[in-house]
């Protein structure tokens, strides 16, 4: 067992699943939780592809939350493969979040969501996020909206902003008490169980998602081929350490690899910069990016592909 410090008798630890259809900002919420960016966030829907448990520890309780890729109904291979992980995640946590967006009046979209967590035994709770977007009004008559659909399944209903973290305390401490009496489960310091490898792969795919949006689907993959700290060299006054990262993007089609060099390898150029940027702030020090493209078609149908690349295959 783990632990810093001393920890309080009534402690509690578990597991929360974050649930939400895709750009609902799960994302952006477990990075306000745990105030560090762990999960990418983008206007682009389906961003999250991995598992990531962000870990969220307070002086009464450590919440482990997995990010799940968002449910929706498959189309192919790596659609199926999400829903499944998502269903997967319900069973095995303590509690869900539910998350829903207060702009939007309950829909036929949340319909298969809601069978699907109904079906299940672990506790719901709902947060309507993007409260900051709503006129405080239209709020109440919202929540009063969602209370009748949840109300009778008995899940309590929250309102927060993931954005400008209005509300999400009153979220923590609501999912806590939902948690098994427990020690912690990670050390305090630690914020997050993925390998460094996926958080830096994922921040490229981040910017390949904002910087070429709709012409760039979701057939875009990336794995760090090499990721190497240099020491500076002791000789040299001026010498100053830093991690070289080499990286490969991997797209389906050759025109897609034509967009994402962009002319004379601008558009590259852009992403390996914005990448670069995000890293610096993640590793806390100076990065040299290397980026490459590779075209291997129909990735997301072959499982093995899909295994080297870190999906889960299950
Ligand atoms: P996910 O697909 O559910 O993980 O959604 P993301 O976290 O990637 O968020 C999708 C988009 O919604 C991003 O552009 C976020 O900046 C935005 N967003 C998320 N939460 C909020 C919020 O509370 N308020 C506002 N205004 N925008 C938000
Ligand atoms: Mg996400």
């Amino acid at each position: 067992m783990l632990t810093s410090g001393p920890i309080p008798k009534d402690h509690r630890s578990g597991f929360v699943a974050l649930i939400g259809r895709p750009n609902v900002g799960k994302s952006t919420l477990v990075n306000q939780l745990v105030g560090k960016k762990l999960a990418i966030t983008s206007p682009v829907a389906q961003t999250t592809r991995n598992r990531l448990r962000a870990i969220l520890t307070t002086p009464s309780a450590q919440l482990v939350m997995v990010d799940t890729p968002g449910i929706h109904k498959p189309h192919h291979l790596l659609g199926e493969r999400l829903v499944h992980t998502a269903r997967k995640t319900i069973c095995e946590v303590d509690v869900v979040l539910l998350l829903l967006e207060a702009c939007c009046s309950p829909g036929r979209g949340d319909q298969f969501i809601l069978k699907l967590l109904s079906q299940q035994k672990t506790p719901v709770l709902v947060a309507l996020n993007k409260a900051d977007l709503v006129e405080k009004t239209d709020l109440l008559d919202r929540e009063a909206e969602y209370r009748d659909l949840f109300g009778e399944l008995g899940w309590p209903l929250y309102c927060c902003s993931a954005l400008n973290g209005k509300g999400c305390n009153d979220l923590t401490v609501a999912l806590a008490a939902h948690l098994p009496l427990g020690p912690q489960l990670y050390p305090s310091h630690m914020k997050s169980d993925q390998p460094e490898q996926i958080l830096l792969a994922e921040l490229i795919r981040e910017q390949v998602l904002l910087k070429t949006r709709e012409e760039i689907p979701h057939s875009v993959a990336v794995k760090i081929d090499r990721l190497e700290e240099i020491t500076p060299d002791k000789k040299s006054k001026n010498s100053k350490g830093y991690t070289a990262i080499l990286a490969t993007i991997f797209v389906e089609r050759k025109s897609q690899k034509g967009i994402l060099i962009g002319k004379g390898g601008s558009m590259l150029k852009a992403i390996g910069k914005g990448a670069r940027l995000q890293m610096q702030i993640l590793i806390d020090g100076p990065v040299y990016l290397e980026l490459f493209v590779k075209v291997v078609s129909d990735w997301r149908c072959k499982p093995a592909r899909l295994a080297e690349l870190g999906y889960e295959v299950n």
